[in-house]
């Protein structure tokens, strides 16, 4: 398409800003600044911004009533007071900083300008570098390194400020369970909540496929665990299921909670994609939108820490947005010593199908 544009939102204080307390590597000091600054940096080598079809958008500034649409009061306080004071840790692996409450508030109206930017038409796609992610944190709390839930909150927007009532779909491709965005929408009939992540099959957790919504909700929050391990070759198979649901759901716009923690050299999640996967998934999701939301598809990052890999990561899904032919960078040629795991996600796609079967139409 000769007149594309695809909306990139970035911000210097995502790449400086936030700085986390401590020495390497614990699990939370993965979550800094130089995940966007390798990714600016990479994109300044390629002179990615040449390319006129890419808009740079800059977050909206919004006041705190905004945040206040998807969290208590009593807890937006708590992140304004402990980034006053300076440090201090609040639920579960949230460090706080000087820069939280503005940053994470930046974050929020970033993943606001990328949607917006799509529903108003500005541009055809869009990806959000924001970070700290958000699809842990909960209405009253934080958690996972998720300050406020930045694709909750950004729908909780869209509904009040712009009386936006269309249905919308978020595929989150991040390793970890989205919790914190099935919390919102459990009850939901307008959002529909699919969950690609790596599982504990053995300790168990939450993001279990039984957790199927509630009320009016009920079918429309699914879950596909897979096992550590999985590879490029299996990646994907959650497309059968999620393919016919959306085509069924038909909404009107897709938000993809973008998580690279799949990929093989993440510190933090144990699978095994290449950026491959991403472009992939990409061309795969792209061709669903324009063919039942009119290409309304907005990614917001979310977590993702292999300083290698992001950029490349990124760089993936940009391609697939352009219809682009995308070549892996050549460090990724490896051979993963790994029993094959499709087997077991063969299993989990079928009992998985076996419980929505009752909610939708299409899957048999
Ligand atoms: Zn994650």
């Amino acid at each position: 398409m000769e007149n594309k544009k695809i909306g990139i939102v970035i911000d210097n204080d995502f790449a400086s800003k936030n700085n986390p307390p401590y020495p390497r590597p614990i699990f939370a000091s993965y979550e800094n600044p130089n995940r966007i600054k390798i990714i600016l940096n990479y994109f300044e080598k390629i002179n990615l911004f040449e390319d006129k079809r890419l808009i740079k958008l800059s977050p909206l500034i919004i006041e705190d009533k905004i945040i206040e649409l998807a969290h208590s009061r009593y807890y937006i306080d708590s992140i304004k007071r402990l980034s006053n004071l300076g440090s201090g840790h609040i639920g579960d692996e949230v460090f706080i900083t000087k820069d939280t409450f503005n940053l994470a508030k930046k974050a929020v109206g970033g993943a606001i300008k990328a949607v917006e930017s799509v529903i108003k038409n500005d541009v055809n796609q869009s990806f959000a570098l924001i970070r700290p992610p958000g699809h842990h944190a909960l209405r009253e709390m934080g958690s996972g390194l998720s300050v406020f839930n930045n694709i909750a909150n950004t729908i909780l927007y869209l509904r009040e400020e712009l009386k936006y009532d269309k249905k919308i779909a978020i595929v989150d491709i991040d390793d970890h369970f989205g919790d914190g965005i099935a919390q919102y929408f459990y009850c939901d009939s307008n959002v529909l909540y699919f969950s690609v992540h790596e599982f504990d099959f053995v300790e168990g957790e939450l993001g279990f496929p039984d957790e199927l919504g509630e009320g009016e909700g009920l079918g429309k929050n699914i879950n596909f665990p897979v096992p550590a391990g999985m590879n490029d070759n299996e990646f994907l198979e959650f497309f059968d299921i999620l393919d016919p649901i959306l085509r069924e759901f038909q909404p009107d716009l897709i938000i993809i909670a973008t998580g690279f923690d799949m990929y093989f050299a993440d510190p933090v999640g144990n699978c095994n994609l290449t950026s491959l996967s991403y472009f992939r998934f990409t061309e795969k999701i792209l061709k669903i939108a324009e063919e039942v939301s009119e290409g309304k598809l907005s990614f917001i990052l979310e977590g993702g820490y292999s300083l290698i890999g992001l950029p490349f990561c990124v760089h993936a899904i940009i391609k697939g947005l352009l219809n682009e032919h995308f070549e892996r960078p050549l460090f990724e040629n490896l051979e993963f010593q790994y029993k094959s795991k499709m087997e077991e996600i063969i299993k989990i796609k079928n009992s998985l199908k076996e419980l929505l079967k009752n909610h939708w139409n299409l899957i048999e």
